[in-house]
């Protein structure tokens, strides 16, 4: 693969201030286009040093990726360093300057010098647009290496990346391999490794398959390392489909809630939620994907068995007979929320995430769950012995998944 060098930047980086995030975010976005960094380094605001690091790493890199230093202050030096690097003069951009002048404007502040700074670029740059920041990044080339520069707010790199994987790409072509990343849930690393070991021991040696267990869901990570990654990319994931089934919500960092949001549209289906002890959480999951208006009715939490029977109408006898944390219970905690808000479907839940609370028929960790539409209430009940809040992000994502299946 072609040399790709890193130049993070920043005092701030070097004092340790700043735990260098950036360069595993771009890191990622290289490996998974099937390029790699082979050379990272990190320098303070220091214009001599940085013009050093600069003309060493162009001279053997076909990129250099520049992160930080874009501001409008005067530690900020990226666009003249690169400017002198290069050669070039640095001129106004007169289309960047608009564009900050009309950024300021929007959040009620003229744009001073300092943010004027911003729109002088080495001469003949190409401008990589910002779409949540201030400071554009560029590009130019110095000698055969493409030099790019971004900004070091995470979230401004983060928007800007896809601009900047697009100029990789044009300069360097993709790479010789690919990097798939899949969503799981409902499966233990221990589960998926057996039935990895199992099922598809046969994958040739250039194809790995790793894992990261994240919360709730298992990430796993396909990477194949060939030219011919894309036939054996759609083999693997074929078997991969076949085995976990609907284990698998998605690819890339696709959340449960997005992958039900999807689903619920396409069948023009709305949803409601019934919450004793995950307390909303399960509607702040379905309400962080945009767009959860068209599908999401309301969240109801209730907590005390009183508000069950008074919000929800769970019978009062229901609740002396059974206790809040029981299957009737959950069912007709669905029941009230699915009349009361008119949705096609939803989800109750009512559990004990302890540490109180267990007793030897019900533990710590019980938790009763309801799904379905009005004529069709499902209910089960789980044993996640967790911890108060992983069993709460655990619950509410297994809510979420039971009415996706
Ligand atoms: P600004 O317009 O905010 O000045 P900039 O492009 O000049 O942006 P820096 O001044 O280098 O970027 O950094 C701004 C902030 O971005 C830092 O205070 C830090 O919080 C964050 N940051 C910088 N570099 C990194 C990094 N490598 N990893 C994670 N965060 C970083
Ligand atoms: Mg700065």
């Amino acid at each position: 693969t072609p040399p790709i060098a890193l130049l993070m930047t920043g005092d701030e980086l070097m004092r340790g201030d700043t735990v260098d995030s950036n360069s595993a975010t771009i890191a990622q976005a290289l490996v998974a286009a099937g390029l790699r960094v082979d050379y990272k380094i990190t320098v303070g605001d220091d214009r001599a040093l940085l013009l050093n690091s600069i003309g060493d790493r162009v001279s053997v890199s076909r990129i250099l990726i520049i992160n930080g230093g874009l501001g409008p202050t005067s530690d900020d030096l990226t666009a003249e360093v690169v400017a002198e690097a290069a050669g070039r003069q640095l001129v106004e951009f007169p289309e960047l300057a608009d564009t900050i002048r009309n950024w300021c404007e929007e959040r009620g502040f003229q744009a001073d010098t300092a943010n004027l700074k911003q729109a002088r670029l080495p001469e003949g740059a190409e401008v990589i647009a910002n779409p949540v920041g201030s400071a554009a990044g560029f590009a130019v080339m110095i000698g055969a290496c493409l030099v790019i520069t971004t900004p070091g707010p995470p979230r401004e790199l983060g928007a800007m990346l896809p601009g900047v994987m697009a100029l990789v790409r044009q300069h360097v072509g993709g790479g010789s391999g690919s990097t798939l990343r899949l969503q799981t849930f409902g499966l233990g690393e221990s589960a998926i490794q057996e039935m990895v070991h199992n099922d598809i021991a046969d994958w040739p040696p250039e194809v790995t398959l790793g894992f990261r267990a994240g919360l709730p869901m298992l990430e796993l990570k396909l990477v194949i390392e060939t030219p011919e990654h894309e036939a054996l990319q759609r083999r693997c994931l074929e078997e991969m489909h076949a085995l976990f089934g609907d284990h698998i919500i998605g690819e890339a960092d696709v959340t449960l809630a997005a992958s039900l949001q999807t689903l619920l549209r396409e069948r023009n289906m709305t949803i409601t939620c019934a919450e004793s002890c995950t307390g909303g959480l399960i509607a702040s999951m379905l309400t962080q994907e945009p767009g959860a208006s068209s599908v999401f009715e309301a969240g109801f939490v209730t907590y005390s068995n009183a508000m069950k029977h008074k919000l929800l109408g769970v019978s009062e006898s229901t609740l002396e007979k059974h206790g809040a944390v029981s299957e009737p219970v959950v069912r007709e905690m669905l029941g009230g929320a699915l009349s009361a808000s008119g949705a096609d479907t939803g989800v109750a839940v009512s559990g004990i995430a302890g540490p109180d609370g267990g007793t030897p028929d019900k533990p710590v960790g019980t938790v009763w769950f309801a799904w379905g539409g009005p004529n069709a209430i499902k209910s089960k009940r789980l044993l996640l012995p967790l911890g108060r809040d992983i069993f709460q992000t655990v619950v509410a994502a297994a809510a979420i998944d039971l009415i996706r299946r």
